[in-house]
């Protein structure tokens, strides 16, 4: 079934395979890119503009992540890959040296709604900064990527919300297979590793098809698309259940895109995922949500103007270190741009941590009995906040 490529520009090494007792398919891993090594699992902050919104690089660092996301079409629309191409490509752009991972854009195009119009060799679609035409294909999303740089680039797919028909789910997961064929053969750029992306929706049969086909294709690493959307908790653990046994024999990484829960990210890692983004921790932080062990401060209430605690005791970011919960409030009600940095460095943080103990854990053998800890910890942040991919 499988046709593995893992060639040039990327090699997975599981370091501690599942148990064979099949009480969980989580596994650890070290994905090695051009620009550095990626333990998995791993979750990656989102850089949607060529930035992590509000933080500097070092910040970025300093949060413990290996791996970020940036946005093709956003990079496409403004300020376009060809002059990022031209200013020495995305990393020295941004000054970012460690692995990036861009998307195809094929979500946040097919996300356009009105604005864009699906055909057997593209999209249209209609800028959302200036209502301008333009036209996706899986080549051009795949020269873009090219010209970004990014250490792994992603086949333009066409993603539908897992609640759609199932004739629709059908037709967009038929056209991503040969998208992905497209995709392949478009691609040169031998230190970029590529990723194909399954569809299916929540259908058994279609998702079980779109699973062995993408996977019987010579990709870096396989993505498990169209889930993180309108699904509940239940059927998104069932589509894993389903899907990923079927790679059980596969060397390759698993990468579940758009989920960013630290509670959504154990069950997926339980169920055999290797890397995850989102823009989750980050919006919410923006908001003045701030993540602790067990649940979460909503440090606009008033009750935090006095409290001359850190958000988190045992926390090493900035904002922990430095200042209390009563300057963060204040900041947060004065709308000073203080706020976003330190509630995004802060949120940022517990998410990496959080992952960074669920892989303690996994190679410690303790794991999945460590889960009701774990989820403890997590607290409940999958409630009504939803994945949140787009930025
Ligand atoms: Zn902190």
């Amino acid at each position: 079934m499988t046709a593995p490529s893992l060639g040039g520009a990327a090699r997975f090494d599981v370091t501690t395979p599942p148990p064979a007792s099949g009480t969980t398919r989580a596994r650890t891993g070290t994905l090695t890119l051009t620009h550095g090594v990626v333990e998995t699992p791993q979750f990656m902050p989102v850089g949607t503009n060529a930035t992590v919104k509000a933080l500097s690089p070092d910040e970025i660092r300093e949060t413990g992540a290996s791996i970020i996301l940036a946005n093709t079409y956003h990079l496409y629309l403004r300020p376009g890959h060809e002059r990022v191409a031209r200013l020495g490509g995305l990393h020295r752009y941004m000054d970012w040296d460690r692995p990036i991972l861009t998307d195809s854009g094929g979500f946040q195009v097919v996300s356009l709604g009105d604005l864009r119009v699906v055909d057997e060799d593209g999209v249209t679609f209609r800028s959302h900064l200036d209502g301008s035409t333009h036209r996706f294909t899986p080549e051009l999303a795949i020269a873009a990527q090219e010209a970004l740089g990014s250490d792994i680039a992603v086949a333009f797919d066409q993603p539908v919300f897992p609640s759609s028909p199932r004739a629709v789910v059908k037709d967009a997961t038929d056209r991503t297979h040969r998208w992905a064929e497209r995709s392949l053969a478009a691609h040169s750029r031998p230190d970029q590793a590529l990723f194909g992306i399954v569809q299916g929706g929540l259908d058994p049969e279609l998702r079980a098809a779109s699973t062995e086909f993408i996977a019987s294709l010579p990709f870096d690493g396989i993505c498990l698309g169209g889930l993180a959307g309108d699904e509940t908790p239940a059927q998104r653990d069932a589509t894993l259940d389903l899907a990923v046994p079927l790679l059980d024999d596969d060397p390759r990484p698993r990468y579940l895109m758009g989920l960013g829960s630290p509670a959504d990210l154990l069950e997926a890692v339980h169920r055999g995922v290797d890397l995850f983004d989102s823009v989750l921790p980050a919006r919410v932080a923006r908001n003045g949500q701030l993540w602790v062990p067990g649940g979460r401060l909503n440090i606009r209430n008033r009750a935090f103007m006095d409290d001359p605690n850190p958000v988190q005791d045992d926390c090493p970011c900035l904002l922990c270190r430095r200042f209390s919960r009563a300057y963060l409030a204040h900041l947060f009600r004065a709308k000073e741009l203080l706020a976003y940095r330190l509630a995004t460095c802060h949120n940022l943080t517990f998410t990496l941590d959080f992952m960074a103990r669920v892989r303690a854990s996994i190679r410690a053998g303790t794991f999945p009995a460590s889960m009701a800890e774990l989820r403890v910890r997590a607290g409940r942040m999958s409630d009504g906040e939803g994945a949140g991919k787009s930025a």
